[in-house]
C-alpha cells in the first residue's frame, strides 16, 4: 500500500487537495495526484493553456488557441528547404521513416502512410489525426467541389 492522503476510501490530490475520482485506480502511479495535476507538476513545460509535446497533455482540448499559440504568426511555403525539417519532425513524432523506390513511407505501430515527399506525409498524418473516418462523404465532396477548382 502506498502512503495515501485519504479518509476511508477517498483519495485526495497532493497538489490541489481535490478528490481523485476518474483516475483513482492510478492514484499511486500519478504520485497521489490527479492525472492533470501530475502532468502539470512533472511533465508540462511553458504556458499551461498551450499543448505541450508530452502525450496526453490536458491542454490539447483547447485546440484552436493552442494550435495558434504553437504556430504563431509564421509564413511558410512548400519548397526544397521544408523537406529536411519534415523528416526531423516525423522522427520527433516517433515515426519510422523510409524511402521505398521514389515514395516516402512513415510507420507508427501498425499505422502506415505513403506519399511522394515528407511534407505530404506530415499532411496525411495531420489528416488522420483530425478526421475519423478521414474520407469525405458525398455531400462534403459536393460542397467542396462547388467552392474550389479541383
Ligand atoms: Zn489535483
Ligand atoms: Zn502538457
Amino acid at each position: 500500500m502506498g502512503i495515501r492522503v485519504s479518509e476511508e476510501n477517498r483519495s485526495v490530490c497532493r497538489r490541489c487537495r481535490g478528490e481523485v475520482v476518474a483516475n483513482a485506480e492510478s492514484f499511486d502511479v500519478f504520485e497521489q495526484m490527479h492525472y492533470t495535476c501530475f502532468h502539470y507538476e512533472f511533465e508540462h513545460a511553458g504556458d499551461p493553456d498551450i499543448e505541450c509535446t508530452a502525450g496526453g497533455c490536458p491542454a490539447a482540448g483547447i485546440s484552436v488557441a493552442s494550435l495558434h499559440g504553437r504556430i504563431g504568426d509564421i509564413e511558410m511555403a512548400s519548397a526544397g528547404n521544408t523537406i529536411v525539417p519534415a523528416i526531423l519532425t516525423l522522427r520527433r513524432l516517433h515515426f519510422d521513416v523510409t524511402q521505398d523506390a521514389d515514395r516516402w513511407v512513415a510507420r507508427l505501430g501498425r499505422a502506415r502512410f505513403v506519399a511522394d515527399d515528407p511534407v505530404t506525409l506530415l499532411g496525411l498524418i495531420k489528416l488522420a489525426e483530425n478526421r475519423t473516418p478521414w474520407r469525405a462523404t458525398d455531400s462534403e465532396i459536393d460542397d467542396v467541389l462547388a467552392e474550389f477548382d479541383l
